[in-house]
């Protein structure tokens, strides 16, 4: 077996994830990335988008992130997230409510560019939780 690393998935409310893991996938703001036990350190920013992982036995696992920072050192990575939550917690219904709220703001012309950039922040935090909750087998 590939030797573990420790991730730690953070938000202001809860400890979403802390595990020992074989690999981590996460999605920087420069691209997805990969760390794996002895990566060199780094720090990135994070969008919006999927974590997965596979844990110690090797089975994969997904989690929502709202984007926030990741801190990779040789043994563990540690993320920051805005909100984060498991596949199987993900309210899929409350997702795509908010992907609609969040369309009809966008299709409001008189809508100012703070209130843009929010419903568009808003929609893509609707649509990755809504592909990480229709993944199947993760
Ligand atoms: P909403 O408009 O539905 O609140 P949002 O994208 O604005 O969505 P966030 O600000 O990212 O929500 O998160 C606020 C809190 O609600 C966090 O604790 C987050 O984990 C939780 N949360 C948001 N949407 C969902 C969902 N669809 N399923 C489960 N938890 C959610």
């Amino acid at each position: 077996m590939a030797e573990s690393i420790k991730l730690e998935v953070v938000t202001p409310a809860k400890y979403v994830v802390s595990e020992d893991v074989q690999i981590v996938m996460a999605p920087g703001t420069l691209g997805e990335f990969g760390v794996l036990s002895g990566h060199t350190p780094f720090l990135t920013s994070l969008k919006p988008g999927r974590i997965v992982y596979k844990d110690a036995s090797g089975k994969e696992k997904m989690i929502f992130v709202s984007g926030g920072f990741s801190e990779a050192l040789p043994d563990r990575v540690t993320i920051l997230a805005e909100s984060a939550e498991r596949r199987r917690d993900i309210d899929i219904d409350r997702a795509r409510a908010a992907l609609e709220r969040a369309e009809e703001r966008l299709a409001q012309e008189k809508a100012d560019k703070i209130s843009f950039e929010r419903a568009k922040a808003a929609l893509y935090r609707a649509i990755e939780r809504i592909k990480v909750a229709e993944t199947r087998g993760l």
